[in-house]
């Protein structure tokens, strides 16, 4: 099965692509790690995307799909796979599918995690940081034992000025404005599978399980 995963910052993208290749037994294809690989490679594509960012400049659109390409051209992609941030816009996926096309892949459906924004908003701003020691806390995931101490150390915990709610709403509606031509794309393309990420881990595992059976 080809997959594409999609979600907002806070959404636990991560978390549920880690479960959800374990589950289909597929192959989880981050572009980070991709690029990483790639350059360590020392691929075709690898090396002009080195070579873009040795110069300090983004990577062209063309490239990133090269490498792709690439990617999606070794053997362990054959048993299926999951894309993981890639395609970022409208422009992305035309490029991705005729890549796909190229190789006689079918996208067989994209998930869409939808978090409501005000959890997203409270996960996201709820980082806490030890101004003695550096070390990173969660008022909900991971609370200090005494409210705005540090454990370790004793310190006083701080929030980072990118981690306040007008930072956080500024990028979860550059996410959102970005990210809904996407979603249009593919729910015409009639693939899109929107699931609710805001229940547990094994649930929202259990409801994409459950949507790629239909
Ligand atoms: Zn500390």
């Amino acid at each position: 099965m080809n997959l594409l995963i999609m979600g907002p910052p806070g959404a636990g993208k991560g978390t549920q692509a880690e479960v959800l290749v374990k589950e289909l037994n597929i192959t989880h294809i981050s572009t980070g790690d991709m690029f990483r690989a790639a350059i360590k490679e020392g691929t075709e594509m690898g090396k002009k995307a080195k070579s873009f960012m040795d110069k300090g400049e983004l990577v062209p659109d063309e490239v990133v799909i090269g490498m792709v390409k690439e990617r999606l051209s070794q053997p362990d992609c054959k048993q299926g796979f999951l894309l993981d941030g890639f395609p970022r816009t409208v422009e992305q996926a035309k490029a991705l599918d005729s890549t796909l096309a190229s190789l006689d892949i079918k996208m067989d459906g994209v998930i869409n995690i939808v978090v409501p924004l005000e959890k997203l908003m409270a996960r996201l701003t709820g980082r806490r940081v030890c101004k003695g020691c550096g070390a990173s806390y969660h008022v909900l995931f991971n609370p200090p034992k005494v409210e705005g101490k540090c454990n370790t150390c004793d310190g006083e915990l701080y929030q980072r000025s990118d981690d306040n709610e007008e930072s956080v709403g500024t990028r979860l509606k550059a996410y959102e404005d970005n990210t809904k031509p996407l979603i249009d794309y593919y729910d015409a393309k009639g693939i899109l599978l929107n699931v609710n990420g805001d229940q547990e881990i094994k649930k929202v595992l259990a409801d994409i399980v459950t949507a790629l059976k239909k």
